[in-house]
């Protein structure tokens, strides 16, 4: 940090509680429920509450748990898919100067227990759709934190496991009590853990500050009016909903909450609620257009669809448009709070045909208002790459959208922000017109003969031929080249194609050395955020 002097506009001109108060999205929920106390917050089916009970039920979650003694630096887990609870948390835990720490919901004992005795949870809150695996897990903890069952009226299964239930907590606490915001906005706020293909999980901790921004980041970049009207496709736990349980309670909208994302209940809800947005990896786009429910679909308003989370497919991009919904592609990390970077579109491109819109589209994009910096550039010499959408790179970032650091990993931490920018590990190329485009994650990328292969450009090609349903591309060893591109396709249903059609369609569409050589039909592992498991195919690529 460099110190500057001391000149006329610093002199008695300094910080004080008039004119500065830490940022923290905590100021957004009392703001909702001070100016639209009565306007509906969240929607989980009957059970609908205005912003005014909303808060009252923050304040008395985060009031109760200061009681139980949980402060500033302790860690309070939640394992709950997107039910009203995992909500409240986002608001009630760091009230009390705890940090969220939101599990995903199909992650398994082992790594729970990993987890939880890693960010030493004092209070884990947990739905009874996941009591067996959470009691598992529990047996595995250095210390028992005390257990919490959230008892939702829409969860299908489960058995109690705590000490109380979520509702019982809530009756402990102050639905008056003050609404204290944090010394600091340098505290944390939030605890998430990547999904640590290799190695264990890291856990990526985010501040007050940041928070606030890319909640007010992700309005500005999506253009999102007042109220929406919010669908929770995304998982909540997924880099805590991208921010999206901050930025709706900016907007005063409406959380319309959903256990899962089966197209029936999705497209239910959107024509019952009214809903005007939405988020999704790529996945959930494909599953909307292929369920059998959307060729009836008949919608009264365009939708907004946010997507991110894995490269969307140019084609998929262009049958969303067609059935309704305006998508905006966004890219980021758990490191940077979920989006930090969107293809933001320019008025002029509407001319192109529908298809190059769709490229363009495809694109990761540009910075987010509120980051500072995103480019491309050597890893070593942080020197970026020129714009010629040809010369390969590392994604990097730099501002105030990214995480402290990882928790108790001091060398994780040191290497991901070496030379002063925060490395992504996800390679691309920067275009003429400046907007980024990943091509791989680093251990994605194929290199045969020499030359480097874009797994995803690949898979944007399979995705264009009308049997895919779903498509991955591999490094698969080969004596002769070194790797080659192994596809793994899932048809649509009642669609047939053979490996050698499906060969002769990718040498049609480009450059031959990218084509795969292989073709395997199969169903396509995933994770819980709806992304490819890549490293699974890769050992199966391998031992062919
Ligand atoms: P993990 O998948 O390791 O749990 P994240 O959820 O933070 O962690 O995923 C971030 C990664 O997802 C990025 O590094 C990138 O590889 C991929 N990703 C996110 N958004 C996009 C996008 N729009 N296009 C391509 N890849 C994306």
């Amino acid at each position: 940090m460099i110190q500057t002097p001391m000149d006329k506009y610093d002199q008695h001109l300094g910080k004080n509680d008039a004119n500065y108060v830490p940022l923290t999205p905590l100021s957004f929920l009392r703001r909702a429920a001070e100016v639209f106390p009565d306007r509906l917050a969240v929607i989980h089916g009957v059970e609908q509450r205005t912003w005014a009970e909303t808060f009252a039920r923050c304040r008395r979650l985060g009031s109760a748990l200061a009681a139980r003694g949980i402060k500033k630096g302790d860690t309070v887990a939640v394992m709950a898919p997107n039910v009203p609870a995992l909500f409240e948390a986002h608001f009630g835990v760091p009230a009390c100067g705890a940090v969220l720490n939101a599990l995903n919901i199909r992650i398994d004992a082992e790594i729970i227990a990993f987890i939880l005795n890693h960010a030493e949870a004092e209070v884990l809150i947990t739905d009874g759709e996941f009591s067996s695996v959470i009691r598992e897990a529990l047996t595995k903890l250095d210390k028992r934190p005390l257990v919490v069952d959230i008892d939702d009226q829409l969860a299908t299964s489960g058995e109690r496991l705590g000490e109380l239930t979520y509702e019982e907590l809530l009756a402990e606490g102050d639905p008056n009590a003050p609404w204290t915001l944090p010394e600091d906005e340098w505290n944390a706020i939030s605890l998430n853990y990547t999904s640590g293909t290799t190695g264990n999980p890291k856990g990526v901790v985010c501040h007050h500050r940041g928070a606030y921004m890319n909640a007010i980041g992700n309005i500005l970049a999506w253009g999102m009016p007042p109220k929406p009207i919010y669908l929770w496709t995304l998982p909540m736990f997924h880099c805590n909903g991208w921010c999206f349980p901050w930025s709706v309670a900016a907007l005063a909208g409406t959380n319309v909450c959903l256990r899962g994302v089966q197209p029936s209940a999705v497209f239910e809800s959107i024509m019952e609620y009214g809903v005007t947005h939405l988020c999704g990896a790529p996945i959930v786009m494909n599953m909307l257009l292929n369920a059998p429910e959307s060729e009836s679909l008949e919608l009264r308003d365009r939708i907004q669809m946010m997507t991110a989370g894995a490269a969307p497919p140019a084609a998929v991009l262009e049958r969303m448009d067609a059935m309704g919904f305006d998508v905006t592609h966004a890219y980021g990390l758990t490191e940077v709070y979920g989006p930090v970077t969107v293809c933001d579109w320019h008025e002029e491109w509407n001319e192109r045909p529908v298809a190059e819109q769709a490229a363009l589209k495809a694109r990761q994009g540009v910075k987010y208002p509120v980051q500072e910096e995103f480019f491309v550039a050597n890893p070593e010499t942080l020197e970026p790459v020129p714009a010629d959408g040809e010369t390969m790179g590392e994604l990097m970032f730099r501002g105030n959208v990214v995480m402290k650091g990882y928790l108790k990993n001091p060398k994780a931490t040191e290497e991901s922000f070496e030379g002063g920018v925060f490395h992504t590990g996800d390679l691309g190329v920067t275009h003429p017109d400046g907007y980024i485009e990943i091509r791989d994650r680093s251990k994605d990328i194929i290199i045969s003969g020499g030359e480097n292969i874009s797994s995803i450009e690949v898979e944007g090609v399979l995705y264009k031929h009308p049997a895919v349903l779903e498509a991955a591309v591999v490094a698969r060893p080969d004596d002769h080249w070194g790797e080659t591109p192994c596809a793994f396709v899932m048809l649509k249903a009642d669609e047939g194609a053979t490996e050698e059609s499906i060969i002769e369609f990718c040498r049609e569409n480009m450059a031959h050395y990218k084509c795969p050589k292989t073709v395997v039909f199969t169903e396509l592992p995933k994770t819980s955020t709806g992304k490819i498991q890549k490293f699974v195919l890769r050992e199966r690529a391998e031992n062919l």
